[in-house]
């Protein structure tokens, strides 16, 4: 496969086409890893699997043509990550950060940043360089991202000659232990709040950085857990400060990059739903009972109709979340109603999945024990869809009808 060959496409439709036809291999080797107990092996053998979606050219998405990306529209991108958790939502979560990770890396235009962090991503074919970009702490979970509470964080970046020393811990980042770089929120020393926030980029390399992957019961073919920064020099080009703003332009600019997120996380479980209802679909269609095949049976049609219905909705509003993200206007309401609509779509079409499959869907090879796990674990990340809805509305720049 040529690079930029895959993702080359003209419309939508095209574009899923094109993943579809990568997605059986993602969904074997995903299989595979899922059922691995061993959590360092399966850390281990998951370089096929993103090397296959590097070579797609997937983490490469959102940076621009320029940087060596291509530069999708937000519509396309959601598009593209919702058929590849189609076929494995672990997999999708690790690129999506390292997609969005690139984004913020070329962002910062600045030399440094370019030569260790973005180029070496945007060329990898291995699938060596994911990038991870951990906000959350121990202590500071959806505080993290509640720009209305106006935390600060704990991980501090104190000034020192050349640079800045990081100290803190990070927990259930992305990419935890995987990542060739971690671009790491931090807590400017002596500065309070959002406003005292900044990104340091730091290589897993670098003196002071180790980390603690963790076992988690969905999403097994990305890797979550802690990550300790003990006096981790930053030299000053790599450590980011936003611009200085007022407090209501920083409210503004924070809610979003959190809607952004929140909305690409819908199309993730968008995807998770999705497949619950393809491996539902193929199983009632060939079962027989009763003297018909299941599907046949209204109550089973009606069923189906059901989780159809409730994805259709959810995947609209992450299509309506897409137009005003492209039109400069999302908000985190719409994400939030979005995100939402999309975790009980995926939940309600695994449930209902394990209602018309019967035993075969409690074995744990079947596809639904997989979709399951991940449709849960896909609820978590950012915040729930409660807190999103409570920082939509308590939003005051963002009318309840955007
Ligand atoms: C698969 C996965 C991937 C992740 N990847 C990343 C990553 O790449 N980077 C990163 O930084 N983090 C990541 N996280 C962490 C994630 O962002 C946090 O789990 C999330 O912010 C919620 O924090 P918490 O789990 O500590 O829950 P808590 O903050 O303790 O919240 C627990 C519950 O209380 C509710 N709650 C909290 N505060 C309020 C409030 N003010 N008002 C009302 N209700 C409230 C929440 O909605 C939730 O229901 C990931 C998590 C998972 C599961």
């Amino acid at each position: 496969m040529q690079r930029h060959d895959l993702l080359r496409s003209e419309t939508e439709v095209d574009l899923a086409r094109q993943i579809r036809s990568i997605a059986g291999q993602v969904r074997e080797l995903a299989a595979q890893l899922d059922a691995m107990r061993d959590l360092g092996a399966r850390m281990g053998q998951a370089r096929e699997l993103y090397a296959l979606l590097f070579s797609a050219g997937v983490h490469q998405v959102e940076a621009s043509p320029r940087a060596g990306g291509y530069g999708l529209g937000f519509g396309p991108r959601l598009v593209l990550f919702e058929e590849l958790a189609r076929a494995d939502a672990g997999s999708a979560m690790a690129l999506l950060s390292t997609a969005n990770g690139a984004a913020r890396a070329e962002a910062a235009a600045n030399a440094m940043i370019r030569q260790r962090i973005l180029g070496p991503c945007l060329s990898d074919t291995t699938g060596r360089f994911l990038l991870s970009v951990p906000g959350t702490e121990p202590d500071r979970g959806s505080d993290a991202m509640n720009f209305v509470y106006d935390r600060s964080l704990s991980t501090r970046a104190r000034a020192v000659s050349g640079g800045y020393e990081v100290t803190g811990e990070k927990w259930m980042l992305n990419n935890c232990g995987t990542a060739a770089a971690y671009l790491v929120a931090v807590q400017l020393e002596g500065q309070q709040g959002f406003a005292g926030r900044a990104y340091a980029f730091i290589e897993a390399g670098s003196d002071g950085v180790s980390t603690a992957p963790v076992e988690k019961r969905g999403l097994r073919t990305a890797f979550q857990g802690r990550l300790q920064l003990n006096r981790v020099r930053v030299p000053k080009p790599l450590l980011l400060k936003g611009p200085r703003l007022s407090k209501a332009a920083l409210r503004e600019q924070t809610s979003v990059a959190v809607a952004s997120h929140v909305l690409e996380l819908g199309a993730l479980s968008c995807g998770v739903a999705q497949a619950a209802l393809d491996v539902t679909r193929a199983h009632v269609e060939t079962r027989v009972q009763g003297g018909k095949r299941l599907i046949e049976h209204q109550a089973v049609a009606l069923r189906l109709a059901e989780v159809a219905q409730a994805l259709g909705a959810a995947r609209a509003l992450t299509r309506e979340g897409a137009q005003l993200a492209d039109a400069q206007a999302l908000g985190l309401a719409a994400a939030a109603r979005a995100r939402a609509a999309a975790v009980e779509a995926s939940r309600l079409a695994c449930a209902r999945g394990l209602d018309l499959v019967g035993s075969p869907g409690v074995l744990e090879s079947h596809p639904l024990s997989k979709l399951s796990r991940d449709a849960d674990t896909l609820s978590v990340p950012v915040a729930s869809s409660d807190l999103l809805r409570l920082l939509g509305a308590l939003n005051e720049h963002e009318p309840f009808t955007d």
